[in-house]
């Protein structure tokens, strides 16, 4: 059979990606995934899945043994987060401070359990006061807080206060660090977290794939002791114990391509360092942050929390945020993005992560920026943006 004639050679756009994910990927990440497929039980392929949960382990700084990297983007690590660890009955306590926290709460639905709501307002992190009132209020079983609110670019901080609150009261605490591992300070361990699922494609700069998920042994104890199995059978952690675990028996076809991108991407994380890693995620982004504030704009958040990986900058009067996304996509063939849900039309998402998180890079959106913005007219100090990203570096 002949092509169809109107089916030509794939040629996307090359674009800069500077959106809330995905992030652009590492030239050493793309070449790792056109080396040949070997098959998921090949012995060869083995030692990658030891090397890459090795690896998951030191980004995340745990020493959790149950750390792999599920099958899917961050939403399927998320699901067996949270689809393994609430049981029907449970009661899960989850944040309305972002996009993200509702999607746990429909996950946790799904999972048979019961949804409590601790409130902070879209851009701030939880008050562990709050969080505090809840428990006493609700007594849940699991606790949900978003490291990372990609869609607010609002920082969680005081993560070992949130976690002391959790665990006073005998229940496990779940992370979603999608857009922290690798760009943001996030310590597993040391922080008392129990949970922490991520995805690939923010601050690991890895094609959407296989998404990290570590677990220690109070949560996988709760998983393993369920009264009735996960209601997903994919994304069962007891089935998936036997691929990941000892055994190495088979559950389902792992995305071998995937698990190259992840190795090697992990592998840029090992070199680099992790203290470095998250140092040049708040420098770059730093300049970032000066370049727009000396534009005359203002980051959503306020300082103490502003999130390197994504920085979340108010839309001035008179713009129409769309009008300048499409502008820096059609003259620029840059990516970035626009407010979710409460903060819809009221901020540009703009990403600083992995590979993307380097000074070429900010300078280039800076510039870019500060023309689309004066091509809508709006009153921004085009010259001064640049001028303090140059300053910055
Ligand atoms: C991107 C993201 C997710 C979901 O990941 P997908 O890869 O889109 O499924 C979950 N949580 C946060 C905070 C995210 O930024």
């Amino acid at each position: 059979m002949e092509t169809p004639p109107d089916v030509d050679e794939l040629a996307p756009p090359n674009r800069t990606l500077m959106g809330p994910g995905p992030s652009p990927v590492h030239p050493r990440v793309l070449r790792a995934m056109s080396t040949p497929l070997v098959g998921h039980l090949d012995p060869s392929f083995l030692d990658i899945m030891d090397e890459t949960q090795e690896l998951l382990r030191y980004a995340f700084r745990t020493e959790n043994q149950w750390t792999i990297p599920v099958s899917g983007t961050g939403s399927a690590s998320m699901e067996a987060a949270i689809g393994n660890l609430v049981e029907p009955g449970d009661t899960m306590l989850v944040p309305t401070n972002g996009y993200f926290g509702g999607r746990m709460a429909s996950m946790a639905e799904r999972a048979g359990g019961d949804v409590v709501e601790v409130d902070a307002p879209w851009g701030e992190p939880l008050d562990p006061v709050d969080v505090q009132d809840a428990f006493d209020e609700h007594q849940p079983d699991v606790f949900g807080f978003v490291h990372a609110e990609t869609s607010t670019g609002a920082k969680q901080t005081n993560v070992p206060e949130l976690t002391d609150v959790a665990h006073s009261h005998d229940a496990l605490v779940v992370a979603d660090t999608v857009t922290s591992l690798g760009g943001v300070e996030l310590k597993v361990d040391e922080w008392g977290i129990d949970v922490a699922y991520s995805g690939p494609q923010k601050c690991l700069s890895c094609p959407p794939g296989a998404s990290p998920l570590t677990l220690n042994d109070d949560a996988m104890d709760k998983v393993l002791s369920r009264e009735e199995p996960a209601r997903s059978w994919y994304l069962d952690l007891s089935l998936l114990e036997g691929y990941w675990g000892e055994e190495r028996a088979y559950h389902h076809t792992a995305p071998i391509t995937n698990v190259y991108a992840l190795r090697e991407a992990l592998r840029l994380v090992a070199e680099e360092g992790i203290e470095e890693r998250w140092a040049r995620h708040e420098r770059v982004a730093g300049a970032l942050k000066a370049g727009v504030e000396a534009m005359g704009l203002d980051l959503n958040p306020e300082d103490d929390y502003w999130l390197p990986s994504l920085n979340a900058v108010r839309v001035p009067d008179g713009v129409t945020d769309s009008d300048v996304i499409d502008f820096l996509l059609d003259e620029y063939d840059l990516e970035i993005a626009g407010g979710l849900g409460d903060l819809s039309g009221e901020i540009f998402r703009i990403g600083c992560m992995g590979h993307g998180a380097r000074e070429k890079n900010v300078t280039f959106l800076v510039s870019a920026l500060a023309d689309a913005l004066d091509e809508q007219g709006a009153d921004v100090d085009v010259n001064a943006g640049p001028a303090a990203v140059r300053d910055a570096f």
